[in-house]
């Protein structure tokens, strides 16, 4: 099942109307996360669900779901990374209104009185980005990872000497 994304809609509309949106996007229409991007540019599969909760709150509900390959910035090799992100949004007018809500929901913060729903959907997967990818210590090629995070027993060491003197000086004898 398939429903075409429309271009620009009226999140509020949407809402009482209970518009639900499920189908797949190529990456490379969303020209943001394209930049972010190396080849192959995948495809991401979404679903949006627009509804109002048990306190007549307009919100988005949905997911977000990609393997994304990007290029690792320590030895510059590409990996998948796979993207599967939960949506609560709630539609807010104001910073204060984003304040006050529940926890469980992110604030959608709406300037205009349309949104595009291409736009949300890239959002979100920017929103899940890495701040700086690069792979696992054990699958990077570049070996910086183990050089970085490797303990310093001579550290461990040089210490304890000191500690054994300072409570042999104390001992009263
Ligand atoms: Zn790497």
């Amino acid at each position: 099942m398939f429903t075409p994304l429309p271009e620009h809609a009226d999140p509020w509309w949407l809402a009482d109307a209970g518009k639900r949106f499920i189908g797949r996007l190529a990456l490379d229409q969303l020209s943001r996360l394209s930049e972010e991007l190396p080849e192959p540019r995948t495809a991401v599969e979404y679903e949006l669900v627009f509804g109002r909760d048990q306190q007549n709150r307009a919100a988005v509900h949905g997911r977000v779901k990609a393997t994304l390959f990007l290029q690792c910035q320590r030895c510059l090799g590409i990996f998948e990374y796979p993207v599967d992100r939960e949506i609560s949004l709630a539609l807010v007018e104001g910073l204060d209104e984003a304040r006050g809500l529940p926890d469980r929901y992110e604030p959608l913060l709406l300037e205009e009185p349309n949104i595009s729903l291409v736009d949300l959907i890239e959002d979100e997967l920017l929103l899940a980005l890495p701040q700086v990818p690069k792979h696992s210590a054990e699958a990077c090629t570049s070996g910086v990872e183990q050089a970085e995070t490797a303990p310093e027993p001579q550290q461990a060491v040089r210490d304890n000497p000191f500690a054994v003197l300072d409570t042999l000086k104390q001992k009263p004898d």
